[in-house]
């Protein structure tokens, strides 16, 4: 079957759907992994059904080269160092050199077999789970991580100066020492990379149904600041809303979601964007967020996987909302090359009135620091203006 769409550089992201328990402010698409044989069986099934997918998907949007890969989830290191080799092994081989490899891990499943088993295979980065030390905070949420010290020094061995970490602000019963001290241990095991999260209430979780538990928004805002401060202290570098590291350590496959460079997706609830610079034009590629739909027939059977296009204006937005995301902003030459107009010349009237509060830097369009904070609210305004762009002409002339 000869390429649907332009090859070109494709990141890869792949859903491992387990969870050995559930958080409760977690709206991710998992499933409880059961123990013993029966869910030694469901992760088979998964495995076979992964590799099926990714020789289709490979075959139909041959990539030139896969810059980065990244297994997420759910818990991919419920799999085991058996079933992460596995997982690898249905990948196959892929296009491309000097790639950064990502897995992310919890605590608690977490075993010197597994991490061998990772670096063994190329990965060279480990994305880890903690979100805060406090038992107390922990089981409030029902958040697993019982080990989190070992945990930590293990990863601190296997991927020393090339981890990185998950923390959260904003939990229930959590104070402004509470933060700070999360953060000073963590940073006691030298990540390379940290990423601290506001916590977010998500409609259907079990926590938005107990949001009078969760600190009121200033608080919550305050916390967050808090741990922000402190982590510039340490020397790692607000680079994305909730991401931070010292200069160089930044993650190369998230920096493509925000920047919007194609990646493509597999696992059930797995979704990829391809992009046609010349056309400024898209593809969403969906895998539906249901392992049993996932899994059920053949893997070769027409619409398990979902095709969206994706028109200039919805990419527009989807490149302004994850762009200013970043401290440097959208790419803005990247973006005049798939549109035709400049981020300055596609809102003007929004980052005049941004740049007049000092919230977007004189130069360039990127939120200031303190404009990160108001991400949102930007946002509106952005979306706002492109719904409503004067003059008409400016956004919407022939390419
Ligand atoms: S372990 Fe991760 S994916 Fe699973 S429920 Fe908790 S936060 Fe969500």
């Amino acid at each position: 079957m000869p390429p649907e769409f332009p090859p070109a550089d494709c990141s890869l992201y792949v859903h491992v759907p387990f969870c050995r328990s559930f958080c409760d402010y977690c709206d991710f698409y998992s499933v409880l992994l059961p123990p013993g044989g029966e869910g030694g069986a469901l992760v088979e099934r998964y495995l076979n059904t992964l590799a099926a997918d990714a020789r289709r998907l490979f075959e139909r949007f041959p990539p030139v080269s896969v810059p980065t890969v990244y297994i997420g989830g759910g818990t991919p290191s419920v799999l085991g160092a058996e079933g992460i080799r596995r997982l690898f092994d249905a990948l196959g081989e892929l296009p491309g050199r000097d790639r950064e490899w990502t897995v992310e891990a919890n605590p608690e499943s977490l075993d010197a077999e597994f991490l061998h088993a990772c670096r063994e295979a190329g990965v060279n980065r480990l994305s880890l789970g903690v979100q805060s030390f406090s038992p107390r905070l922990r089981a409030l949420v029902h958040r697993e991580g019982q080990a989190l010290e070992r945990a930590l020094s293990l990863a601190a061995r296997f991927f020393p100066r090339s981890f990185s970490a998950d923390l959260m602000t904003g939990l229930p019963g959590q104070d402004r020492n509470g933060v700070l001290e999360d953060i000073a241990r963590l940073l006691s095991f030298h990540p390379a990379h940290v990423s601290l999260y506001a916590l977010t209430l998500e409609e259907g979780t079990p926590l938005w149904e107990r949001a009078e538990e969760v600190p009121p928004r200033d608080s919550a805002d305050s916390l967050w600041i808090a741990g922000r401060d402190a982590l510039e202290r340490s020397g790692y570098a607000q680079y994305e809303v909730s991401n931070f590291s010292p200069p160089g350590q930044e993650s190369r496959h998230n920096l493509r979601y925000w920047g919007m460079k194609n990646w493509l997706a597999l696992g059930p609830s797995g979704s990829g964007t391809l992009i046609d610079d010349r056309k400024g034009a898209g593809l969403r590629l969906n895998w539906p967020a249901d392992l049993a739909l996932w899994l059920a027939g053949e893997p070769e059977r027409p619409g398990r996987l979902a095709l969206e296009n994706l028109d200039r204006l919805t990419l527009m937005k989807e490149s302004l909302l994850m762009g200013f995301r970043l401290g440097r902003g959208p790419d803005a030459p990247l973006f005049k090359r798939r549109f035709g107009v400049s981020p300055e010349e596609a809102v003007p009237r929004t980052l005049a009135k941004w740049r007049g509060r000092g919230l977007v830097a004189a130069e360039g369009p990127a939120l200031t620091r303190e404009g990160l904070l108001f991400l949102n609210s930007f946002l509106v305004d952005v979306f706002e203006e492109l719904d409503h762009p004067y003059p008409r002409a400016v956004l919407f002339e022939p390419r």
